[in-house]
């Protein structure tokens, strides 16, 4: 839309605003009332501007406003071009950095609540930036989460964290109660005793647009072939707010991940708002409980931690899931998880993430 009349540059906010009120509303398609809303972006011209340069500035805006939670408008201003400059040049140097290996992975041990030994890790993503030093995933991740590069990322992640896991050595398996094999999921029967089969050592995450991606099959038999790791020995992490976005189609995909032999869990369990009777939809292993619901174990207003954490590990076990509980930095709420029935944990309690494996290494370069 073309405005030719404004007489002052500001007068495009209350524009944009008027617009985006008179756009909203319920619609009526068919037999269905939609309701509708809308994102805008506007650019104000200058003498010099261009056609070309207008639209581009317009578009930059809009999706600065989209990526502020649409249903909002965003009018480009320098602040909004200097944003947009910087992410541009951090997602080229983020490009090149995968080119050229700048990417590291580091390991936090998954402990089996009751003994406290380490069954598995989880493969947590760093950028060992030339200049800025060592990035963690949200200094970076939401940057690649707008383009495929992502995907790049999630496809080197995969067969990175197979090969170092490939070379792990497990120490031998241990029967007496109260213990877990390492690599041991815990079995609903009598949690501690432990099965015989190769299980999950290694956790990774795996980003929404990868899972969605065509190439995701393709890239975890790749990520297998080079390892010689077994599925079985995966278990793949994906959020549950990646989950809501399309419960149908995600169920799928996981699925057929799962036909693969991969383990499936579903991460930060509890910031989705997604209801406990999905959960039984989904074909997901294990449940990883949020840290934010930890933190609220002990917290002074009490918070709902306790009873959430309860019903959810009690009806997470009844559909033949295994619980973990992320986050765990105190002994007094290791203690409270062993109490409610919680199977596994990870938190700086056992271990923060570290470049070091968690287990021996074979000597082998595989
Ligand atoms: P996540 O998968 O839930 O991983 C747990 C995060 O919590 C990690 O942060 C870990 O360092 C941190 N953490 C673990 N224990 C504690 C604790 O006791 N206290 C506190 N305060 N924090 C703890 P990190 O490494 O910064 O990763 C953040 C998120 O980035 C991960 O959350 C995951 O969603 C994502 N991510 C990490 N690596 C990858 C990856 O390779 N691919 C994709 N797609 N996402 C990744
Ligand atoms: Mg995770
Ligand atoms: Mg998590």
């Amino acid at each position: 839309m073309v405005c030719e009349d404004l007489a002052d540059p500001a007068e495009l906010v209350h524009l944009t605003r008027r617009l985006h009120d008179a756009l909203r509303g319920v619609y009526r398609v068919g037999e269905q009332d939609l309701p509708v809303t809308a994102t805008v972006g506007a650019s104000c011209a200058t003498a010099s501007t261009t056609p070309t340069q207008l639209l581009s500035e317009a578009d930059t805006a809009l999706y600065e406003a989209k990526r502020a939670g649409r249903d909002g408008s965003q009018v480009f201003d320098q602040r909004v071009h200097h944003r947009n400059r910087a992410r541009a040049t951090r997602q080229q140097a983020l490009r090149s950095g995968v080119e050229q290996g700048q990417l590291v992975l580091h390991y936090q041990p998954k402990v089996h609540l009751r003994s406290r030994r380490v069954v598995a890790a989880e493969a947590l993503v760093r950028w060992q930036h030339p200049t800025d030093g060592l990035l963690l995933p949200y200094d970076f991740l939401p940057i690649a989460e707008e383009s495929l590069l992502v995907v790049d990322v999630g496809r080197w992640v995969l067969r990175r964290a197979m090969q170092d896991a490939a070379r792990w050595r497990m120490p031998a398996a241990e029967q007496a109660p109260g213990a877990v094999t390492p690599g041991g999921r815990v079995g609903p029967a009598e949690r501690g005793v432990l099965p015989d089969n190769p299980l999950p050592v290694v956790n990774i995450n795996l980003s929404g647009r990868h899972l969605t991606h065509p190439g995701l099959l393709d890239h975890l038999d790749e990520a297998l072939d080079v390892s010689g790791l077994d599925p079985t020995q995966v278990e793949l992490e994906i959020t549950e707010t990646v989950v809501l976005q399309d419960l149908e189609k995600t169920a799928r995909i996981l699925q057929t991940v799962r036909d693969r032999g991969f383990g499936v869990a579903l991460d930060d369990f509890g910031t989705g708002y997604s209801s406990l009777t999905w959960l039984q939809r989904l074909p997901v292993d294990t449940v990883k409980l949020d840290r934010s619901f930890v933190v609220d174990l002990l917290s002074p207003e009490g918070g709902y931690g306790p009873d959430i954490l309860g019903s959810v590990t009690a009806l997470a076990h009844a559909l033949g899931k295994t619980v973990v509980a992320e986050g765990v930095e105190q002994p007094e709420q290791h203690d409270y998880l062993v109490g409610l029935g919680c199977d596994l944990a990870q938190g700086y309690l056992y271990g923060r993430p570290v470049p070091a494996s968690p287990f021996p290494v074979t000597d082998d370069d595989a």
